[in-house]
C-alpha cells in the first residue's frame, strides 16, 4: 500500500489514544486542525484587519491593476491603506495641517486629482479635511465595517480607499461636508493646471 500522510496521522492520533497513560484529552485538542479559514468570517475581525465587505469591493475601475501590481508601485503603508482600506494613525499625516495656497491633492494610486487646495478646511479631526472635491473624481459607498454606517470615499478611477465622508458635523463650510482622507492616500501637486476648469463651483 502506498504511503498516506492522511492515513498515517489518523493512525499516530490513534497510536496516542491506546498508549498506556497518555494524556489522550489535550493529545485530541492539539491534533485538531485549526479552523484558520473561519477566522476570516468573523465581521469583527474583518473589519479590523481592513478586510471589509463594503461595496466598494465589488465594483469595477477604469484602473483595474490587481493587488499584485498594485504592491510593486505602492509602499506597504499605501497599499494597507488604499487596497485594503486601512486607516493612518489621527494626527500622523503628512497633510493633516497642510495648508497650501493653491495646487492639487491626487491619488497617490493612480495620480487622478481629487482635491484642490482650496477644498481643504481646518476640522481638528486628526486627517486631512475637504469640503468637496473636483466633480466626478470621488466614489461614495455604505460602508457598514466596525458596527457603523458610514459612507467611504474612495478614488474614481482606481477604486483606492481615500477615507469617510461625513455630514451635518456644522462646519463653516459651503457644503457643510468633510471628506475625512488619509494623508497616505494623497499626493500634493502645488500646480493646479491638473485640475485646472474642472471645479468652478468650488469657491470657498
Ligand atoms: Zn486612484
Amino acid at each position: 500500500m502506498r504511503f498516506n500522510p492522511f492515513l498515517s496521522a489518523i493512525f499516530r492520533t490513534f497510536s496516542n489514544f491506546t498508549r498506556p497513560g497518555a494524556p489522550s484529552t489535550a493529545s485530541f485538542a492539539a491534533l485538531r486542525p485549526v479552523p484558520l479559514r473561519s477566522m476570516s468570517g468573523i465581521p469583527f475581525l474583518g473589519a479590523l484587519f481592513g478586510t471589509s465587505s463594503s461595496t466598494s469591493s465589488t465594483m469595477t475601475y477604469p484602473d483595474k491593476r490587481s493587488d499584485t501590481e498594485w504592491q510593486a508601485v505602492l509602499t506597504k503603508e499605501q497599499f494597507r491603506i488604499l487596497r485594503e482600506k486601512g486607516t493612518e494613525p489621527a494626527g500622523s499625516g503628512k497633510f493633516d495641517k497642510h495648508y497650501p495656497e493653491e495646487g492639487v491633492y491626487t491619488c497617490a494610486g493612480c495620480h487622478t486629482p481629487l482635491y484642490r487646495a482650496n477644498h481643504k478646511f481646518k476640522s481638528g479631526c486628526g486627517w486631512p479635511a475637504y469640503f468637496d472635491s473636483i466633480p466626478g473624481a470621488v466614489n461614495r459607498h455604505e460602508d457598514r465595517t466596525l458596527g457603523m454606517l458610514r459612507t467611504e470615499i474612495v478614488c474614481s478611477n482606481c477604486g483606492g480607499h481615500l477615507g469617510h465622508v461625513f455630514k451635518g458635523e456644522g462646519f463653516p463650510t459651503p457644503t457643510d461636508e468633510r471628506h475625512c482622507v488619509n494623508s497616505v492616500s494623497l499626493n500634493f501637486s502645488p500646480d493646479d493646471k491638473a485640475a485646472a476648469g474642472s471645479s468652478k463651483e468650488s469657491k470657498a
